[in-house]
């Protein structure tokens, strides 16, 4: 397994920013990780996985870590009764079309969420009323000391949210669903889809919700519409025409543009509502929001 330099993020992040890890490996297997890990420990090097990177924005000047892309065993899906048994890199959309060709439901929910397993345990992600939190049973997390299994307790999931750090790796996890037929399950899937379709820019480059949405009546999304930021442009990137909580590489987008965006539409709901948004969206590299 080799350790690469100079490899740049933005080839790993669907908004398509992102400067060069440090140094960046693709583990196959929890062997790899566990070496890497110590690897990375010798020379006090922080470390990250980069799922599918559909909630990530990485420095533009880079990242001063070792970056792990999971492969090879670390992305199996399989079947035993009712729980699936998925490595950490899986993408949600191969777990999800196992499950169904299994008859197991409870999954829908990841239809129109594009990461890998490992991400959705990170984030707790979810969609339309589901969540990881909802049907996770343990995730198998290495560090540096070695690897040990986790109960969403433990690993202490709640809204887009849990407590683990870089340096943990979600190697594996395993999925308790419920028995439903396929062809349910494909419908549900069927409108969802279209439902997230008509709703957000699926067919554009972003990272899903920018912020999380805030202890208000308003959703962030309905929140910076009504501040009027809807097509609002910093150089590359710009708020969606379509949904003000998404942020869109127009045309060569840098980190930069987006964190500029960001900014500005955190200024605007706190002077309009008084509300302090949170960002959704995880930050890799010396990144920060200016303080309101
Ligand atoms: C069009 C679109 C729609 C979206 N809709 C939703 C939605 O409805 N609900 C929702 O919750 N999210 C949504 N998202 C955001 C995103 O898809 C989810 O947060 C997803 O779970 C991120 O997974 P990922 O594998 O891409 O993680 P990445 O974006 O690559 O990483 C996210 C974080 O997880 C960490 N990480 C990733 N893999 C591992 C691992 N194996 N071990 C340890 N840490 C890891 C990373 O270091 C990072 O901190 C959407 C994104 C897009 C682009």
């Amino acid at each position: 397994m080799s350790i690469e330099e100079g490899v740049r993020l933005a080839r790993f992040t669907t908004l398509g920013t992102g400067g060069p890890a440090r140094a960046f490996a693709r583990p196959e297997s929890e062997a790899e990780v566990e070496e890497l890990l110590r690897w990375a420990r010798q020379r006090s090097l922080g470390v990250a996985v980069v799922g599918l990177g559909s909630n990530l924005l990485a420095a533009d000047v880079g990242v001063h870590a070792l970056v792990l892309k999971l492969g090879g065993e670390l992305t199996s899906v399989e079947v035993d009764g009712d729980v699936l048994h998925v490595g950490g890199g899986a993408a949600n959309a191969v777990a999800l079309h196992r499950a169904r060709a299994a008859g197991l439901g409870a999954f829908e929910f990841a239809c129109a969420i594009p990461g890998t397993v490992g991400g959705g345990v990170w984030m707790n992600a979810g969609a339309y009323g589901g969540d990881f939190a909802g049907v996770l049973e343990r995730a198998l997390v290495a560090t540096a000391d070695g690897s040990g299994w986790l109960t969403p307790a433990e690993l202490g999931l709640s809204y887009r949210h849990s407590e683990l750090r870089h340096g943990q790796v979600v190697l594996r996890a395993e999925l308790r669903l419920r028995h439903r037929p396929s062809e349910e399950i494909k419908a549900e899937v069927r409108e969802l889809n279209t439902r997230r379709k008509e709703a957000q820019p699926t067919n554009r480059r972003t990272f899903g919700s920018v912020f999380k949405n805030p202890e208000h009546e308003l959703s962030a999304g309905r929140m910076l519409e009504a501040c009027g930021l809807k097509g609002h442009r910093i150089g590359g990137a710009q708020i969606s025409p379509k949904h003000a909580n998404f942020i869109e590489n127009a045309a060569g987008a840098l980190t930069a543009d987006a964190i500029a965006l960001m900014a500005e539409a955190r200024r605007r709901a706190h002077e309009q509502y008084g509300v302090r948004l949170e960002h959704e969206v995880e930050f890799l590299g010396e990144l920060e929001l200016p303080a309101l």
